[in-house]
């Protein structure tokens, strides 16, 4: 868990609002929620590497392994991606999550 403002990991939790964990980032006093950093926590760099590593053929599970990104942030980066580029994307090749944890795991 990272403050998404100054990616500090001195993270405090601090309640829950509307039944999500809320936390305080102790350096700079930011607020969020779990899922926040789930979806916009990471930096442009962190994304890129993810993606690239993608493309190269790494599953999204050894993407979380290995940059501590949680695989199903990977799959969303990798629609986002795709949406942004028609031309190489194919939507019916994107695996569902469920399908995903039985493709990495067998
Ligand atoms: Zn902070």
């Amino acid at each position: 868990m990272q403050c998404p403002e100054c990616k500090s990991t001195h993270i405090r939790q601090n309640g829950n609002r509307r039944g999500k964990q809320n936390h305080i980032c102790v350096d700079c006093g930011r607020q969020f929620i779990d899922d926040y950093t789930a979806l916009r926590g990471y930096s442009d760099e962190v994304k890129r590497e993810c993606l690239k590593m993608y493309v190269n053929g790494m599953g999204f599970r050894a993407i979380e392994r290995v940059k501590g990104v949680h695989h199903t942030t990977v799959i969303n980066w990798v629609r986002q991606v795709g949406e942004l580029l028609p031309d190489a994307y194919d939507p019916q090749t994107t695996p569902e999550v469920g399908q995903l944890d039985v493709a990495c795991f067998p």
